[in-house]
Parts: structure tokens; sequence; C-alpha cells
């Protein structure tokens, strides 16, 4: 799950990590308000939406009085921000943060994230802070520090201090830039996060450092321990067909593409996207239809599939296990007669490779119905490569 920058700060202040005083908006009026109170000559107006790449993007805007404010949140608030990381459509901006505005001698970049290969916790840093991080990891990744942390000891003084000195800190910012990781970290590791990312962490001109930026993401396995974080969700922010799906107990995740699948369990979910892929389609989705796939499961999911247009074709590849074929054969047709028109036929082609328990029932009984645009697919390959044949075919 995610949260905006100054949700994250608010946690993060309650860890001790030192971050401008700000506040949210969520008008014009609150957002001069905000900044009256604030009372520095400079403030920040940041548009907040969950992605960055911001700055580059005109969401960011630096106000030397109180019109200026006026007029940057009145630009902001409503206006569709279409960064590096929204895709083509961007994000419409709800909310703004009020800042007081910095003085930046130097950006660094800093973050905790999960390490798979050595699992472990690793803290990154980069003298290269700002908004080209990604291009530094591509290009010249010896600029970036890494310390790894044992989950016994935790983040222990010598490495953040080794980093403190690999940064080139001046002297009197090396204790507060030691107390903004380890606060960072048992931030991390408090909330249960997935990651925590400053870019940029600033040194000012009176040698302070500080949080300018917030990016904390957190596991959703563990949000049951954070009643606190839960409530901070921003349902506006995430894919309406994936929060349609987590309320149907479907696992869905929606890929953009136009080829969309049903699949049972997630490894099989996955080699599907895989050779969807394979054979040259472009996957809508991720979805894993679970064990207990009721045809009323199945209709939902077809549902959500085909809204908005984005399909252009389904592939069901069921492996039937705890699922029955003939369930989700009876699925298939329920879903046709919610998704059609006239209830006889698919708006787009259905290819259904049925393997398992139950699989002749099922496909006996597809190969009966009168609906149209079900096709039959005897294997997973066979079936992956028709399906694509056919949205190809649809779309030149
Ligand atoms: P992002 O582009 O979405 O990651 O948004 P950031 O919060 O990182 O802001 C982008 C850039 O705006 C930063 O790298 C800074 O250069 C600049 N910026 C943000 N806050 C301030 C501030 O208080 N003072 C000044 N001078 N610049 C700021
Ligand atoms: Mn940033």
């Amino acid at each position: 799950m995610n949260i905006h920058e100054y949700q994250s700060k608010q946690v993060l202040k309650s860890f001790g990590v030192n971050v401008p005083n700000g506040k949210p908006a969520f008008s014009v009026e609150e957002a001069v308000a905000a900044a009256k109170e604030i009372g520095t000559s400079v403030v920040v107006v940041k548009a907040q939406i969950h992605a960055g790449g911001r700055g580059k993007a005109g969401g960011v805007k630096l106000a030397h009085n109180l019109d200026e404010v006026e007029q940057f949140a009145k630009e902001l608030l409503g206006k569709v921000l279409v960064t590096k990381q929204t895709g083509p459509a961007g994000k419409k901006v709800n909310r703004l943060l009020i800042e007081s505005g910095a003085d930046i001698a130097k950006e660094y970049y800093l973050s905790f994230v999960v390490d798979r290969q050595t699992a472990k916790v690793v803290m990154m840093a980069s003298t290269e802070g700002g908004m080209e991080i990604e291009k530094v990891a591509a290009e010249t990744p010896e600029k970036i520090f890494k310390e790894y942390i044992d989950p016994v000891i935790g983040l222990a003084p010598f490495q953040t201090s080794r980093m403190a000195y690999k940064l080139g800190l001046p002297k009197p910012a090396i204790r507060p830039a030691q107390k903004l990781m380890s606060c960072l970290y048992n931030a991390f590791i408090g909330k249960d996060c997935s990651l925590a990312e400053i870019n940029p962490m600033v040194l000012t001109k009176d040698n302070d450092v500080m949080a300018l930026d917030a990016k904390l993401n957190f596991d959703d396995s563990a949000l049951y321990r954070h009643p606190d974080i839960v409530e901070l969700r921003d349902e506006t922010e995430e894919d309406p067909k994936e929060l349609e799906a987590a309320a149907a107990d479907l696992n869905y995740v929606n890929l953009g593409g136009d080829v969309a699948c049903m699949v049972n369990g997630a490894g099989l979910a996955m080699a599907t996207v895989d050779i969807l892929k394979y054979f040259g389609g472009d996957p809508a989705n991720f979805l894993d239809v679970g064990g207990d796939s009721n045809p009323e499961k199945i209709a939902k999911a077809f549902n959500i599939m085909l809204e908005g247009g984005q399909s252009k074709g389904i592939f069901v590849n069921i492996f039937g296990g705890i699922n029955r074929c003939d369930q989700v054969a009876e699925g298939v047709i329920a879903a046709a007669k919610i998704v059609s028109e006239d209830g006889k036929s698919m708006p787009v082609p259905v290819v259904v490779r049925l393997e398992g328990t139950n699989a002749e029932k099922g496909r006996e009984i597809l190969k009966n119905t009168p609906i149209k645009n079900v096709i039959m697919a005897p294997t997973m390959e066979g079936g992956a490569e028709q399906i694509v044949k056919l949205v190809n075919e649809a779309k030149a």
C-alpha cells in the first residue's frame, strides 16, 4: 500500500525524522491559510499524488508570497499531472502539501528496501540525489553506496557514520545525517515498510539535514498490525479495477495490455502472463480466481476484465484441483449472459483451456452452449497462441 508524501512525513516525524514544517490543503483557501500559518518567506506548494517525478512535471512550485501561493494552488488543484511515473493518463491532483521552503546546499538520496538476494534490509544512499536517481542507478551504479543490515543487531552506528562520511557531508552535518538514517530505519521496521525513500535528503546552508521528499510503501500482509496506516489509504489513487477485484476476493493486478487472462493459482497465472508475452501478446492483467471459483465469482472476473473496453480477448486457463472445471464452464456461461448485449455472444473472443478435475464435463458444457465466441483449446500453449492471434487480427 502507498500513501501520500504529506502522510509519510507525518509518520516519519513521529519517529524523529527531521522534516520541514508543513500542512496538507484540499482547497485554495486552505492552502493560503496554511502558508500564512507557516509564515516563512518562501513556501513550497506540492501536488500530492501517488507518483514521483512531480518536480519535472510542474507539480512542485516555490511561492514567495501569499498571492503566489493562491495562484499555484488554483493552478494545481484539479489539474491532471502527467509524470514519468503516472503513465500517459496522468493523475488528478486533489490535495496539496504546503511547506516551509528549505535553503538547499546539496541534494542526496537515501532509502531502505528489502534486498531479496541477501534476505536483509539494505540502506542505500548517493550524492546524486534529486530528480534523476533511476538514471544514476542504471548508468553509474558505483555512485550508490550500500549498507546491509543484520536483522538481529539492526542498523549499527558504525554503518550510519560510514555512510555519512562516504557521502562527504561536512563535519557538523554528520550527526544530524546519522540521526535521520537511524530514525528512518526505525520507521521502516516499526511500520513494516517494503520501501522508505527520501529523495532528496538535503543538506541546508546552515548544515542541517532534512527529508525534503518522502515515500513509504507498506507490506500489505502486515497491514493488519497497523490500523493507523490503513486509515491513510486514499482509494481515489488506486486502480478502480483492482479495488473492485479485491472486494470480490479476486487476486487481480492490472498490467495495462489488451489480452486478458483468467487463471487459477498464482504460479499458473504468472506462467500464463509469460506465455502470452512469448507469443507476442500484451497481457491485460494477472488474475488468480483462487480455489473457490463459483459461477458468480467467474462472472465478476469477466466483468472486471472487460470494463472500459480494455481487453480485446480473454484466455481462460484452468487446471482444476480444488476447482472443478464444470463449475468454471458454468461460470463462463453465466458471465456471457451478463457481459453480452443479447446474452448469446461474448463481446470479445474467449479461448478456454480446461484440464484437471471434471475437465471432460466442463468441455462438454461449453461445447453444447449456444454462446458464440467461445473457443476450446486443447493445450495451454495452443490456447495462448490462438488468443494472441485473434487479438492481433482484431487490432489489424
Ligand atoms: P518529485 O519530483 O515528485 O520526486 O518531488 P520532490 O519532492 O522530490 O521535489 C522535486 C524537487 O523540487 C526537489 O529535488 C527540489 O530540488 C525541489 N524542492 C522541493 N522542495 C523544495 C524546497 O523547499 N526548496 C527548494 N529550493 N526546492 C525544493
Ligand atoms: Mn523526489
